[in-house]
């Protein structure tokens, strides 16, 4: 019935938030094909069944609608049914793990690493600057100005467009 939940660190949780991303201006799931999906979440240590599939592209969508401000944070709540934590005895002491519903490891898992990431780093998981990009940052830098999901796309892009703007700009007066 229950199985041991499998870490989701910041980079699996940034994949999972950036696997919609636009590709000449159309959308694009990278979980919506059956077997692609199972490759790829079996590259981030899930098990790649269609309920881990439907399970984390739901609770993606929901994170995204958060991040963004369209949700409120409690939209992530039922992610969580069925989560326990179970204590054991190990030769070093109480040992804790936690507990979820078969397939639901790295969907309870995301939510899970989104909170850690919110205490330890707060504000620093954000949308990408860019308007037109569907992509979110981690900003890891010390001085957390980090505007785009990457400099070499948005960044540029950004960069060349304001530049246009300044050169193209109508005379004053
Ligand atoms: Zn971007």
């Amino acid at each position: 019935m229950f199985e041991a939940m499998t870490w989701v660190d910041e980079d699996v949780l940034l994949d999972v938030l950036n696997s919609t991303p636009l590709v000449d201006g159309v959308p694009q799931d990278l979980l919506a094909d059956p077997a692609e999906a199972r490759a790829w979440l079996r590259q981030r240590g899930g098990e790649g069944s269609a309920q881990e599939r439907d399970a984390v592209r739901e609770v993606r969508d929901a994170l995204q609608g958060v991040l963004r401000g369209a949700l409120p944070v409690s939209a992530l709540g039922p992610f969580l049914e069925g989560a326990g934590c179970r204590p054991a005895m190990s030769e070093q002491g109480v040992e804790w793990s936690l507990d979820v519903l078969p397939g639901r490891a790295m969907s309870v898992g995301v939510v899970l690493a989104w909170d850690a990431v919110r205490r330890a780093r707060p504000g620093r998981l954000r949308p990408c600057a860019n308007g037109e990009c569907r992509l979110f940052l981690l900003d890891r830098s010390k001085t957390n100005r980090a505007r785009w999901c990457s400099m070499a796309v948005c960044g540029n892009r950004m960069k060349a467009r304001r530049h246009y703007q300044r050169t193209h700009q109508p005379p004053a007066g």
